[in-house]
């Protein structure tokens, strides 16, 4: 389609991010926010993360464990997301539940019940630069031109 093209070429060398926060204990959003600081700087790749429309995005950056507020909502965000699109679930809570899979529960993980993911990055929080491959590993499935090493120089 040339809208695939138009935006192979156009954003393959800065795509954005949206971060979606389904429950969490904030342990995950600050390792997020983490690899936008100077130490891990994911800008340096081209990415932008914290983007807030999902209409704009091209990669869900989703932590938590599916609260019951989340159940309907998941998937109308998801399907706002223009194709082609890619979610990457963070952490524990959000690939198994972690310490939210607990019975009489009012949470519902694991995220892939409800849309399709493409990564996941386990760990109770994971590190930032597991996050930063994360992001970077699927990157070519957004864009078909995406090259890291070109990006990073
Ligand atoms: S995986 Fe661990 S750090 Fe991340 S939201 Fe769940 S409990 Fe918090």
């Amino acid at each position: 389609m040339i809208t695939d093209k138009l935006k192979n070429f156009v954003r393959r060398k800065s795509f954005h991010v949206t971060y979606v926060d389904t429950g969490s204990c904030n342990g995950c959003s600050i390792e997020v926010l983490a690899t936008i600081c100077p130490r891990y700087d994911i800008e340096q790749y081209g990415i932008f993360v914290h983007h807030p429309n999902p209409r704009e995005a091209d990669v869900l950056l989703i932590t938590g464990c599916v609260t019951e507020q989340w159940k309907t909502k998941l998937k109308e965000l998801y399907d706002k997301v223009p194709e082609p699109k890619v979610v990457v679930a963070i952490g524990a809570c959000a690939c198994s539940g972690g310490i939210f899979d607990q019975e009489g529960k009012r949470t519902h993980p694991p995220l892939k019940n409800f849309i399709p993911v493409a990564a996941e990055i386990p760990g109770c929080p994971p590190r930032p630069s597991e996050i930063l491959d994360a992001i970077l590993g699927v990157a070519p499935i957004v864009f078909k031109d995406y090259d890291k090493k070109e990006a990073n120089k």
